[in-house]
Order: C-alpha cells, then sequence, then structure tokens
C-alpha cells in the first residue's frame, strides 16, 4: 500500500448512524484523517462530543437556534460555526478538504453533494437521494470520473469493487440484491396494520429512521436502482433486483460471458465506508468477515412487485428521467415523515407516491432549479393528499 499523508475529511451528518460508523473508521485510523469539518441537523450535545474527540476547526448546525445553542456551549472558541443550508453548502466545498463524506439524510444533501463535486473535492456519498434527485446535474463529473464519486451505499460499493478494472461494455446485467425488508412474507392483507414499531425493525440492518422505512417499503430499492443507474451508467432494463434476505452478497455483476461476480461480507456500514476513504487501496479490518463454519445458506426470490408497489413506481421514474425521480423522492420523504408521526399508515407510503407523480408536471432536461422547484412542489402535493387520509 503506497503511504499517503494525512487528508483533511469533512463529514455531513455526522450524527446519525454512516456518521458514527464513519467516526469509528476514523477512530481506528488517526495517522490517516484529519476531521476538519462536521455538519448536522441540531444535534448539540452530540456535536459537542465529537469536538470534544477529533477537534475539528468548522461545525455547521443547519437549525439556526441549535448554532446558536451550540456556540453558547461550546468550549474551544477557535470553532468556526455555520448554520443553515448555506452553511453546509459552504461546508462542502472547503478550500482545505482533501475528502468530503455526505451523510445527511434526503434531498437536503444534495445542494452539499453538488458543491463537493463542483470544487472537485473526492465525494464519499451515502446520501443516495442526492444522485437520486439530483441525477442530471452529477453526469458530467460520473461520465469523466472527476472528481470521484465513491459509493458507500453498500449494493453500490460491491458494484464498485466487483466493477474494479472491467470495462464497463462487458456488463450484462447489474444484479442488485435487496433483503426484502421486514414484511417480505406478511401477508398482504396485514398491511393496513403495520405500525411504526414494525417497519423500524430491520431483519439484518442497524440504520436511521428514515432508510429503515424506505427499506420496508422497498423505496430503498427503489432509490438504489436510480442511484445505480446514474453511478453506473447503465439502461434501467440492465438491472434486475434479486432478494437475498441473509444481505451477505451485496450485489453482483453479470458480464457479457455470463460470469457472475459478488462481493460478500456480514451486514456493516463500516465495510463500505471503509473502502471509499481508503479507495484504491484496501486496509485491513474484521468487520464484515464472515464465518463459513456458521454461514449456512445463502437464498434468492424475485422481489414481489404487487405487495412493494413504490418499487415499480421507481423503475417508471427512472425510465421517464428528468424531474421524475426528484418528485418520487420528495413525495417519499414527506409519506415516510408522516407515517413515523403517526398521521398516516404504512400502505399510503406508495400510495401518496403515485398520486404526487400523477399530479405532478415533469420538466425533461432539469436545472438545479427546475429540480428544487419540482422537490418543494412534491412536497406540497404530497401534503395536500396526505390531509385526506390522516388518521
Ligand atoms: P440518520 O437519520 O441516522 O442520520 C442523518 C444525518 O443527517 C444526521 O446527522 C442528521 O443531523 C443529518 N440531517 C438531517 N436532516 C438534515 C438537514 N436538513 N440538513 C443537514 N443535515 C441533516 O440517517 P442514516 O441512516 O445515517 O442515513 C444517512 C444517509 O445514508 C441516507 O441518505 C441513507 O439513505 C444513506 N444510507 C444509510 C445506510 C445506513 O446503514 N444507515 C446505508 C446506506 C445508505
Ligand atoms: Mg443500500
Amino acid at each position: 500500500m503506497v503511504t499517503r499523508s494525512t487528508r483533511n475529511l469533512i463529514l455531513l451528518g455526522a450524527t446519525g448512524s454512516i456518521g458514527r460508523s464513519t467516526l469509528a473508521v476514523l477512530r481506528a485510523h488517526p495517522e490517516a484523517f484529519r476531521l476538519t469539518g462536521i455538519a448536522a441537523y441540531s444535534s448539540v450535545s452530540v456535536l459537542l462530543e465529537i469536538c470534544r474527540e477529533f477537534s475539528p476547526k468548522r461545525v455547521c448546525l443547519v437549525d439556526p437556534g441549535a448554532a446558536e445553542r451550540f456556540q453558547s456551549q461550546v468550549d474551544d472558541s477557535s470553532i468556526e460555526i455555520l448554520s443553515g443550508q448555506s452553511g453546509l453548502t459552504e461546508l462542502a466545498a472547503a478550500a482545505d478538504a482533501d475528502i468530503v463524506v455526505n451523510a445527511v439524510v434526503g434531498a437536503a444533501g444534495l445542494r452539499a453533494s453538488l458543491a463537493t463535486v463542483a470544487a472537485g473535492i473526492p465525494l464519499a456519498l451515502a446520501n443516495k437521494e442526492s444522485l437520486v434527485a439530483g441525477g442530471p446535474l452529477f453526469q458530467e463529473a460520473i461520465a469523466v470520473g472527476k472528481p470521484p464519486i465513491l459509493p458507500i451505499d453498500s449494493e453500490h460499493s460491491a458494484l464498485w469493487q466487483v466493477l474494479n478494472g472491467e470495462r464497463r461494455e462487458s456488463i450484462r446485467r447489474i444484479l442488485l440484491t435487496a433483503s426484502g425488508g421486514p414484511f417480505r412474507q406478511l401477508p398482504t392483507d396485514a398491511f393496513a396494520d403495520i405500525t411504526v414499531e414494525e417497519a423500524l425493525a430491520h431483519p439484518t440492518w442497524q440504520m436511521g429512521p428514515k432508510i429503515t422505512v424506505d427499506s420496508a417499503t422497498l423505496v430503498n430499492k427503489g432509490l438504489e436502482v436510480i442511484e445505480a443507474v446514474n453511478l453506473f451508467q447503465v439502461p434501467i432494463d440492465a438491472i434486475e433486483i434479486v432478494v437475498h434476505p441473509q444481505s451477505i452478497i451485496h450485489s453482483m455483476i453479470e458480464f457479457v460471458d455470463s460470469s457472475i461476480v459478488a462481493q460478500l461480507s456480514r451486514p456493516t456500514m463500516v465495510l463500505p465506508i471503509r473502502y471509499a476513504l481508503f479507495w484504491p487501496d484496501r486496509v485491513p479490518g474484521d468487520d464484515g468477515r464472515i464465518d463459513w463454519n456458521e454461514l449456512r445458506s445463502l437464498t434468492f426470490e424475485p422481489p414481489d412487485w404487487e405487495r412493494f408497489p413504490a418499487l415499480g413506481l421507481a423503475v417508471e421514474v427512472a425510465r421517464r428521467g428528468g424531474t421524475a425521480p426528484a418528485i418520487y423522492n420528495a413525495a417519499n420523504e414527506t409519506a415516510v415523515a408522516a407515517f413515523l408521526e403517526r398521521s398516516i399508515g404504512f400502505i399510503e407510503i406508495p400510495r401518496i407516491i403515485e398520486r404526487t407523480l400523477e399530479a405532478s408536471t415533469l420538466v425533461d432536461h432539469p436545472s438545479l432549479d427546475d429540480i428544487l422547484t419540482a422537490d418543494a412542489t412534491a412536497r406540497e402535493t404530497a401534503r395536500r393528499g396526505m390531509e385526506k387520509v390522516k388518521w
């Protein structure tokens, strides 16, 4: 391995599930990275703790009230405090950053991802909603590979690892694996009674609440299909979803000669985060190591498109392009927030996405403004649609 000098790293979404796993990687490799900036929405006490441990120079709290509270509590007066979306975007393009990890949840991370890419800084991307909503805006950077977009999502990390050194023309199919979520075997007539607690109990992954609900509706797999189309520039028809409940195979590529290559590990986000941060190197680590004496079987089945209608909608919006994926995403974010607040039922989530898409006017070759407008309008449409179905 080539020894590299210490790199400056900015972590957006530092207090979340991916944020914490990223800090665990930094803790294990203090010589490799210097955490120079962190951002989160409003968790003052967690950010203060991270400051005590890692001494970043800049901290952004997107919520202005939380930024004020942070300011009154922080001991180190040399820390620069930023706030608002503009603070997040500024931090995402920091002149001295060598790599930015975007682990913000939702389309709120879009402008930050674009700012990092525009500044030419390598972007380690967990925030899939950026690539879903803003797909057309990332195409140029992705096509030339500069700056690199280093996927953290486990399936896309798997595909990236499998593609290593292969030609894109050699791909026949991407086999995107899915755990199937907690309701894979639940009878259709029980879906109406699904509770928030049941939706938050994922069988194989520990994640933030929004993505956990997305994994239960299979919206997460839908977002990942769009993410894969954008990242690997393959046609939507070249992607097949394979339900694999053990979450050991994180995705596979079938090449034109019918060889299939897969990436396997126990389910942990530490492995893909570490791979993204150290790429093209691999560093030793045991997280994710498989015990072949314990592992007995890997099973596969096709997804149930009827019970999980949000999946089919995602394929439709991927095919439609333009602002359609941004609208799908925004409607879902709005519906999931309402479900988590217990104001709508689980089965309303795909219905709200569908109705919002039907009520929306699409823009084919959107600018950032078009995408932000589509996102805001879709949230409003979804909210109005929910008024009718509230519990
Ligand atoms: P989380 O809810 O645990 O954390 C979200 C983070 O984003 C927090 O730090 C929060 O303060 C911050 N945040 C929330 N709203 C914000 C806003 N408006 N502006 C700025 N920051 C904001 O979420 P998570 O599970 O860590 O997921 C983060 C991202 O990574 C999501 O896009 C998710 O889809 C993706 N992802 C997560 C996992 C996982 O295992 N958790 C796996 C793959 C991909
Ligand atoms: Mg994933």
